[in-house]
């Protein structure tokens, strides 16, 4: 039986990436030791580092204008590093609230700066939606506009950006990154946890505009400063050298499969698969409004709840895991990363139909 793993995070990695890194675990190179083994400093783990970088620069056209930081702490750590890099005395930060996770970060930033919150969220009848980008009431001034293109708890997805005359725009892809073609030169800092679409846990990936490395924003631990990360090529400690080398497997299997248009393909098809049966059926319901519905996170309900049980406990005996929707929203959640193949998708609405048709 095949196995899907629906998991918002950690979530799968390419079945051809694990078998790689299975491959090259006891000897990387032909070294005769691990990856983990080596020194970050010593030639082969540099060497890797600059081409890791050198393919993520090609696969979302990063310009010379950003430095590219492989950092300690995921998302969340970027929750505390762009307030204390970002901080000004005389302007607030402003945080736009689209749900969940956008909502945590203003809770971290408040620790280090001002912070405007904007409820752009726009839900009405039971529906989630949010209020289109050029219609949100974006101060004069700020030290920068935070927002999350992807709330992968809420399954929301916003597909335009944010524009500001002087504010830098900072964006939380953690959970998009890489998944659709995106214009790097609209954004002054973009971050990510790896643990979706890029590799294991811990890792953040930042992109952030060189001329912000000037900002003395406030006191920081070394470890959260880009300028020093960005001086020190991030090895101001020692970095998570395996996840950097997995994030490397991964690009190089992103690059083979056709780079992110090709990410963009796949994943509004299999995005359009599960929706559509969702909408067609009247069993499950999708509350999030159709322009802004994720492409990574589905959640999806069961319209009669008191079969939730029964629904996670058939899925996982169909080789159908981690279908469970956050504790904060309920019902069910398939959370379809770069990785998750459009098999996956068809055994899970397959197995949705049958669930259907056997309890209606
Ligand atoms: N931002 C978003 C959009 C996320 O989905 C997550 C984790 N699911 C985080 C931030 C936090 O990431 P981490 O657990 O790596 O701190």
């Amino acid at each position: 039986m095949s196995v899907y793993n629906f998991c918002a995070g950690p979530a799968m990695l390419p079945p051809a990436v694990m078998e790689k890194a299975q491959q090259e675990f006891l000897d990387w190179q032909g070294l005769g030791v691990s990856v983990m083994e080596v020194s970050h400093r010593a030639e082969p783990f540099l060497t890797m580092a600059q081409e890791c970088e050198a393919r993520l620069r090609r696969l979302m056209n990063i310009s010379d204008e950003f430095a590219v930081l492989f950092m300690h702490g995921g998302g969340r750590g970027q929750f505390a590093a762009v307030p204390m890099n970002l901080h000004l005395d005389d302007a607030p930060a402003v945080y736009i609230n689209t749900g969940i996770w956008s909502d945590g970060a203003a809770k971290e930033a408040k620790k280090y700066t001002d912070v405007v919150e904007i409820n752009v969220r726009d839900d009405k009848d039971g529906q989630f939606g949010v209020l289109p980008v050029s219609q949100w009431p974006l101060p004069e001034k700020a030290s920068y506009i935070h927002y999350c293109p992807n709330e992968t708890i809420d399954g929301v997805e916003l597909f335009d950006v944010p524009t500001h005359p002087t504010a830098p725009i900072v964006a939380d892809m953690s959970s998009m990154i890489l998944s659709r073609d995106i214009d790097v030169n609209q954004f002054d800092v973009i971050y990510a946890g790896a643990q979706k679409n890029i590799g294991p846990s811990g890792l953040a990936i930042v992109i952030v505009r060189k001329t912000l490395l000037e900002r003395e924003g406030v006191p920081r631990p070394g470890i959260l400063d880009y300028a020093i990360e960005a001086e020190q090529g991030s090895m101001y400690n020692t970095p998570p050298t395996f996840a950097w080398y997995l994030a490397d497997v991964v690009f190089k299997w992103l690059e083979e499969q056709g780079g992110v248009p090709a990410m963009q393909r796949h994943n509004k098809n299999k995005a359009a698969i599960l929706y559509d049966y969702i909408d067609a059926s009247d069993f499950y319901i999708n509350k999030v409004d159709k322009d802004c519905r994720s492409l990574m996170n589905v959640p999806f309900w069961l319209n009669d709840e008191s079969l939730n049980e029964r629904f996670l406990a058939l899925s996982q005996q169909a080789g159908l895991l981690a279908l469970e929707g956050h504790r904060f929203v309920g019902g069910m959640r398939a959370s379809i990363y770069n990785a998750m193949p459009v098999a996956g998708i068809e055994a899970l609405v397959t197995f949705m139909e049958q669930f259907a048709q056997e309890h209606s």
